[in-house]
């Protein structure tokens, strides 16, 4: 039995052969052609690779959504990319081969991207590999499609953003890659797919050969390869009796969200586009109580239109059907970055110009989406809340700008609905102050995985500070129940929309505290409704 460890992205066990992936050793062609023909070649392999990147696309995004197509629009781009396109053609003109033309210019980019301080770029580096292999693999009659006959454990080195694309999904049990991060395509696909898988895992791919069995435990990130007996007897019984859990929880489905002693509670669900709402449906979310607005904006090279943000966002709000949906504003900086933006580099991007404060520097940027969610407003319940609050001023400044496009909407005979503000409470400095905050807006959302971040001064990006980013840790939760207090001194509700909402063991100290909705994940949605109505809190 080999075993491995990774980082879990989504819990449930997986038990199957394995398919171990490797990308495979292109041979390149040893003669070749004239320049011209070679130019040629190239031209077409081009074409025909934009065109295969053109259906996968289309497939890509009625399968999995927009967003999971966005980065082969990125590819397709990068393909009419004149500096790309130019450095190819002089290699050809220098006496190479097309097909050595492009896997070296492919390389030779990707290394730059890979140098660059801005995230966003260097993981594109990966883009300009995975295009130029796509148009090496048409130079070379090779086609490197997986197939998988029967269900399987996908395991491999990494998963390309085309290859995740290009999967079997309908086969794939789990995946378990060496390389990634819980961001990272292939965490984010598994997520989306709902299939226990780890990132991250030291698993030595050599010495796993398609058809071993694998069991992958999405709980503890463990992974056993050719498990022995016993431990394959374990982990069984572990995956049944997590079916039997999940089965279980259906029966709160379609149930109210109470505690043990009465009290409503609303429970919502955090997305991040507009197809994420088929989920929120299937699992039985109330509505939405984070609609992250940022993917709009990334994966992209120009700002989103007025016109398309509002076609985003009634999408969102015609398919919850009457449910509410609370849209962020855009929270973009820091981790998350877009190249149009031409952000400065900062020395400490965390605590620089991100979320509201990003907005009320370029005024444009936000009444575009202010714009766009009044709009929306017209086609089912909308409010909307503000990202990285700290100080009073930034909270009126705000408000006045509502006021203002509001005001103009108005009269432009443009029907609006009835917008409820709210403030994410994400800073220690916004916690301390909420007693005066909450005399502004109409609700608040606690941010529980900034502001454990900036509480605890720990990093939420550095895997190595685990235990130092503890939601759990006496000061976070002395904010939390100050939070409660001043939202509810002031006859307003509050919420909790940050990662430990979805926490089943906190669930009593949070219905305790009073808060009155959390936002939990679709997938979380029913084992938090159990923990909420078996929380024995009397009606507040
Ligand atoms: C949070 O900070 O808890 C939150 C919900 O926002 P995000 O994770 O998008 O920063
Ligand atoms: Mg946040």
């Amino acid at each position: 039995m080999i075993q491995g460890t990774g980082l879990p992205v989504f819990p449930g066990v997986a038990i199957g052969p394995a398919f171990v992936h490797e990308t495979a050793k292109l041979e390149l062609p040893t003669a070749w052609g004239s320049a011209a023909e070679e130019r040629q070649r190239f031209t077409d392999a081009k074409a025909q690779a934009q065109a295969q990147l053109q259906t996968l696309l289309e497939e890509t995004a009625a399968r999995l959504g927009q967003e999971h197509a966005m980065i082969l629009d990125v590819q397709i781009m990068m393909l009419d990319d004149l500096d790309y396109v130019e450095a190819i053609e002089a290699r050809i003109d220098g006496g190479d081969s097309a097909a050595h033309a492009v896997q070296e210019t492919g390389e030779e980019f990707a290394e730059v991207f890979a140098s660059m301080d801005d995230e966003y770029m260097k993981a594109r580096s990966t883009d300009v590999r995975d295009v130029s292999r796509r148009v090496v693999e048409i130079l070379c009659g090779f086609s490197s499609a997986m197939t998988m006959d029967v269900p399987g454990v996908l395991l491999a080195e990494d998963l390309t953003p085309s290859e995740t694309v290009q999967l079997p999904k309908d086969k794939i049990l789990a995946f378990v890659t060496r390389k990634g991060s819980a961001n990272s395509h292939t965490a984010i696909l598994a997520r989306t797919m709902g299939i226990p898988s780890l990132v991250a895992a030291d698993v030595d791919l050599s010495a796993i050969h398609s058809g071993d069995t694998v069991i992958v435990d999405g709980f503890t990130g463990q992974c056993y390869i050719r498990p022995d007996e016993s431990t394959l007897a374990e982990m069984t019984a572990k995956q049944a009796e997590a079916q039997t859990a999940k089965e279980a929880l259906e029966a709160y489905r379609g149930k109210e969200t109470r505690t043990a002693k009465g009290r409503k509670v609303k429970l919502y669900t955090n997305i991040g586009s507009p197809d994420d709402v088929e989920l929120v449906l299937k699992n039985d979310g109330e509505g939405v109580g984070l609609l992250r607005s940022e993917f709009l904006y990334l994966g992209r090279d120009t700002y989103p239109t007025e016109e398309e943000l509002y076609t985003a966002y009634r999408q969102v709000v015609e398919g919850l059907q009457g449910r509410p949906v609370i849209v962020r504003t855009l929270d973009i900086g820091a981790d998350k970055q877009a190249d149009y933006f031409q952000l400065d580099a900062e020395e400490n991007p965390a605590l620089g110009l991100r979320g509201v404060r990003l907005c009320l520097s370029r005024p444009e940027l936000f009444r575009t989406q202010l714009r766009a969610i009044y709009r929306a407003s017209a086609h089912g319940p909308v409010s909307m809340m503000f990202p990285m609050i700290a100080s009073l001023w930034e909270v009126q400044e705000v408000k006045a700008l509502c006021k203002t496009i509001r005001e103009e909407l108005t009269a432009e005979g443009v029907a609006i609905g009835d917008v409820p503000l709210g403030v994410m409470i994400e800073t220690p400095a916004a916690a301390v102050i909420s007693d005066t905050l909450a005399h502004e807006v109409d609700f608040f959302s606690v941010g529980t995985n900034d502001l454990t971040q900036y509480t605890l001064a720990a990093d939420r990006q550095n895997s190595a500070l685990g235990r130092y980013c503890d939601p759990k840790h006496p000061a976070l939760l002395w904010l939390l129940q100050r939070i409660a207090d001043s939202a509810h001194a002031a006859g307003i509700w509050c919420g909790i929309c940050g990662e430990l909402a979805a926490d089943a063991t906190m669930t009593n100290t949070l219905m305790t505290m009073g808060y009155d909705e959390l936002s939990v994940s679709p997938a979380q949605v029913l084992k938090i409704r159990k923990a909420i109505s078996e929380s024995e809190v009397v009606s507040q």
